[in-house]
């Protein structure tokens, strides 16, 4: 399927403002939107049905809570506790154990492409403080010492690390957040919404009309255009999570650094991929005895962008985790696994080459 750019940009539009095109439209069906600041993002979320404000408002409460338990940088997240905790085991409740543990167990699959353990290397880049730099490589690689689950202990809502072992949970976070935003939707039993939590979207039922919600890649190379995207994928009942070095950077000395680190190396992944998203069902949990497919899609999209694309590729024929990806390469493709063949557009004009992969 192709797609003219400025068409792109006017259904990237509707996903974003489906609530004031519908309001405009006159149509029945008026759904309640709102847009929320939060996990050091900005979130829009549109949902419909007779519960739709309550729904909506319990999301955002839902949201906030969140980000009190997950912060990295306020002072009392059970987060910055343990962090700070110098190798004493720390009360951190059942829930951010559970969460550490998924966060294990992706870091396992993943062959520790996710690690949520590089919290002191992403922190002497300045990425958690906004105070960025270039670290000395023997920095790196003392930080480097501390990285890997293993330093990491959980029993019963209790965790323990070893002395200067730290979390950061900005590579999964929004992804659970996700995943509880479908819960709300489930229990005020919402027939469709849609939930932007920045790059992980979640496109619950349909759009009104009964077709696909349209939810656009951007594409890498214009960052700051909103309207530009990569392609654009026809979802219903999915998340979708997309992770890219452009979506936090910065410059230095005419070289450019990027926020998503290999814990190989210790340094922003260089692996020829621009950006990485992950597809998953959002109604069926394929992430058996895991907080959810919201959760898997932000952990695999951040570890595939450090694989690279034939990695990637390999983890999602053998991986045995049922997912769809889109990957774009800096040299210029669009690269789409097979189950998305029917559900995404290509973007004309765009100048990228499209390639379905089996
Ligand atoms: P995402 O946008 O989901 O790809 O997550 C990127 C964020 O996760 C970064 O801003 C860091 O806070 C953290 N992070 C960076 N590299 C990794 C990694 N290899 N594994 C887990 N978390 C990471
Ligand atoms: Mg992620």
């Amino acid at each position: 399927m192709k797609v003219s750019k400025k068409r792109a940009a006017a259904l990237l539009a509707a996903v974003c403002l489906a609530g004031m095109l519908s309001a405009c439209g006159g149509q029945a069906e008026e759904p309640s939107s709102r847009q929320i600041f939060a996990m050091d993002t900005a979130m829009a979320l549109t949902v419909y049905g007779t519960e739709s404000s309550a729904a909506v408002q319990a999301a955002e409460e839902e949201l906030m809570r969140l980000e009190a338990l997950l912060s990295r940088t306020s002072e009392d997240s059970p987060v910055t506790a343990l962090n700070r905790a110098g190798g004493r085991q720390t009360v951190v409740g059942e829930e951010l154990t559970a969460l550490l543990d998924a966060a294990g167990t992706y870091s396992r699959k993943t062959g520790g492409a996710f690690d949520p353990t590089i919290a002191p290397v992403v922190l002497a880049w300045g990425f958690t403080t906004g105070h960025n730099r270039v670290p000395a490589p023997e920095e790196v690689a003392s930080l480097l010492e501390t990285v890997g689950m293993e330093h990491v202990h959980l029993d019963g809502g209790t965790a323990w690390m070893d002395p200067e072992t730290q979390v950061d949970l900005g590579g999964i976070g929004k992804g659970y957040a996700s995943d509880r935003m479908a819960e709300i939707f489930r229990r005020y039993e919402i027939p469709r919404a849609t939930a932007a939590l920045g790059g992980n979207v979640l496109a619950w039922g349909t759009r009104p009309d009964g077709t696909p919600w349209r939810v656009g890649v951007q594409d890498p190379r214009s960052p700051e255009d909103s309207s530009a995207l990569a392609c654009l994928l026809h979802l219903e009942d999915a998340f979708a999570v997309t992770s890219g070095g452009y979506q936090r950077h910065f410059e230095s000395e005419g070289q450019s650094y990027h926020h998503i680190i290999d814990p190989a190396t210790g340094y922003p992944a260089q692996s020829g991929l621009t950006s990485v998203t992950v597809v998953a069902d959002c109604r069926r949990d394929d992430a058996a005895g895991l907080p959810g497919n919201g959760t898997m899609c932000d952990a695999l999209s951040t570890a595939l962008f450090v694989m690279g694309e034939e990695k990637a590729l390999d983890f999602w024929r053998t991986g045995g985790l049922e997912m769809e990806l889109v990957l774009v390469t800096e040299d210029g493709r669009v690269v789409v696994t097979k189950g998305l063949a029917e559900r995404f557009e290509e973007i004309e004009e765009s100048g990228y080459r499209y390639e379905i992969v089996s």
